[in-house]
């Protein structure tokens, strides 16, 4: 097969499924339980978040442990009791959960890159969080934290001289990107950010919150008061451990990873071009994953395309995994501009560890005589 999902789901590596099985066998033990053998897997599971924290520049106790992204970033929400800005081309888990909240969408433009005027515009005295995805998960656009950042540090100054001390703060969710993006909180100015251990190569159902100081949260789940109180139930040791695991494997490697996939990329691009197939190229090409080639093929339907491509055992799909499965046309198209024409015939390929220089060019050839074989049976039809 070739897998060009990787933005969806990412195979667990052996390394981490080793250094997650003692903690499903010989070390179970509760962390919590009161005897030497639980004190050890209370280390482990310390040290695991240490390192998860450490990739973001941040401590083990800055991070609230969830059951993935989809909860961090509910978590991240109760934050707020005031009024809520969310970028209209997030995760279908911060729009949904916006909707509990007096929430307002921020524009994008044609690339999916933030409308920093609209932002401005928006940031009315009654906004207290605004939440701006690191890249998005169907174009793979990253977005201008930083000077997010610095836009509500100066509108909280100006507030602070106003006499108002109505709270601003800045939440991102990272899920995809942290295999490819230097992430540091304190350069990013981020108060809250979603971490995903599904898209790194680490197990699904990891998740993990950054909590900056002075942040107050609400738990969603009371029980026996993990996680300083506010995600209750018995830890995830060996979840934990794994995603950790995942992250020591790829810190240090963006600036190499960037570089291979960009070139895989270049590569399919060429594939692509050599068979005279020329799709219109979405994202914004100086601010997008290395990783994520979203692409367009004005008349065709995208689902035909990944039923043809998956006869030949390449994966694709449309965008993100979940609004695909409800076939609603993408919002993230949507908010880009494209017609419903160009939404169907919208394909999200991203590449990540099962790719290599020889799959990417065979993926390329195989999606381009899917593509002519297409535009030839319409032409015929
Ligand atoms: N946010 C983004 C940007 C994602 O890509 C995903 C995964 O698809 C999620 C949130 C949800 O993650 P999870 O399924 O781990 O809760």
């Amino acid at each position: 097969m070739i897998y060009l999902d990787h933005a969806a789901a990412t195979p667990v590596s052996k390394k981490v499924l080793q250094a997650m099985t003692p903690f499903m066998t010989e070390e179970f033990f509760n962390p919590s339980s009161p005897y030497l053998p639980a004190a050890r897997v209370r280390a482990a599971y310390e040290e695991a978040k240490n390192t998860i924290a450490n990739f973001i520049g941040a401590k083990g106790t800055d991070l609230v442990i969830t059951s993935g992204a989809t909860e961090a970033n509910a978590l991240a929400f109760t934050a707020a009791s005031g009024k809520i800005l969310v970028l209209e081309t997030e995760h279908a888990s911060v729009l949904e959960n916006a909707k509990h909240y007096d929430a307002q969408t921020i524009r994008v433009d044609k690339t999916g890159l933030i409308d920093l005027a609209d932002l401005q515009a928006k940031l009315t005295d009654d906004v207290e969080l605004v939440s701006v995805s690191l890249a998005n998960n169907e174009l793979g656009t990253i977005q201008p934290l930083a000077e997010i950042a610095q836009i509500l540090r100066e509108t909280r100054l100006d507030r602070l001289k106003r006499g108002l001390k109505t709270q601003l703060l800045l939440h991102s969710d990272a899920s995809q990107g942290l295999a490819l993006v230097d992430i540091n909180v304190a350069r990013l100015g981020v108060d809250l950010l979603t971490l995903n251990s599904a898209k790194v190569c680490g197990p699904k159902g990891v998740g993990a919150l950054y909590v900056g100081h002075g942040v107050r949260l609400k738990p969603l789940i009371y029980g026996g008061g993990q996680e300083r109180n506010l995600r209750s139930g018995t830890e995830n040791v060996a979840g934990v451990v794994g995603f950790a695991t995942a992250l020591e494997t790829i810190k240090g490697h963006t600036v190499a990873a960037r570089k291979n996939y960009t070139r895989l990329v270049e590569n399919l691009k060429k594939e692509l071009s050599a068979r005279k197939v020329e799709p219109v190229y979405l994202g914004n090409p100086k601010h997008m994953l290395a990783n994520f080639l979203p692409l367009c093929f004005p008349g065709l339907d995208a689902e035909r395309l990944i039923f043809k491509l998956e006869e030949q055992e390449v994966y694709a799909s449309t965008g993100a995994a979940c609004s695909a499965s409800k076939g609603e046309p993408s919002h993230v198209l949507k908010a880009i501009g494209l017609t419903p024409e160009e939404i169907a015939g919208s394909l999200r390929l991203t590449l990540g560890v099962l790719n290599n220089e020889e799959n990417v060019r065979q993926a390329g050839k195989i999606l381009a005589e899917v593509v002519n074989a297409e535009y030839a049976r319409m032409k015929n039809e």
